[in-house]
């Protein structure tokens, strides 16, 4: 049998700092979208809800475990805690998620559509395409386990009509492929807008790329 994944960890402070930078890269506005990060001993470090990215401090933060019952915190954790929980307990070699409304990103969303990984990077760091999910209200279980559902070999997929999440070992790499799949986003749709044929990288090229992703994923 092989070892068991030995979980990656971060720190509030991490987490805090990440959540400012996604307001400073214009990944988010105002209160809009979440971050958490999994912390030692079972919990989980998720940002409020209702508090502006500009204004937040550690004090903000709230602990939860990963059912959910907030065990630190004088603030109620992000309406959308299952999104986050659902991956991190799902997949123990994942350290953080991360969910937004970027722009291009939920362009996609609306039309049920994935992004497609026509650019090398996106296949490494991503592991593919990145999926649309089916839709389901926003803040239910059923939105966290459709969520999670798609992301067991993927960094990043799309919720129908609403936004994107992306994850990865820790903050700082949820936060780079968020701003990836943004671009990429927006270079697609750009490319599209200019009448461009848009053609797959060769698929050798993809699978090796995958094989990368699944790699560096197994081994956080
Ligand atoms: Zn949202």
């Amino acid at each position: 049998m092989a070892d068991p994944v030995r979980s990656p960890t971060t720190t509030p402070e991490a987490v805090l700092a990440t959540a400012q930078r996604m307001l400073a890269d214009g990944l988010v506005e105002g209160t809009s979208g979440n971050i958490s990060g999994r912390l030692d001993g079972g919990r989980v470090c998720l940002s409020p809800s209702s508090v502006p990215y500009d204004t937040m401090t550690l004090d903000d933060l709230v602990i939860v475990d990963l059912d959910g019952t907030v065990v630190d915190g004088e603030r109620a954790p992000t309406t959308e805690k299952d999104l986050h929980l659902a991956a991190l307990r799902r997949y123990p070699e994942l350290g953080a998620v991360i969910h937004t409304h970027a722009v291009y990103a939920t362009m996609f969303a609306l039309a049920h559509e994935a992004i497609p990984a026509v650019i090398e990077e996106v296949v490494v760091y991503v592991g593919g395409d990145v999926p649309c999910c089916d839709y389901r209200g926003t803040g239910s279980v059923e939105l966290g386990e459709e969520v999670a559902s798609h992301l067991a070999d993927r960094g990043a997929a799309l919720l129908a009509n609403h936004g994107l999440v992306t994850c990865g070992p820790s903050p700082e790499t949820a936060l780079h492929n968020a701003a990836l799949v943004e671009r990429t986003a927006k270079i697609v749709w750009g490319a599209r807008a200019m009448g461009a044929t848009i053609h797959p990288l060769p698929e050798r090229v993809n699978r090796d790329m995958a094989g990368v992703y699944r790699y560096v994923r197994d081994n956080p």
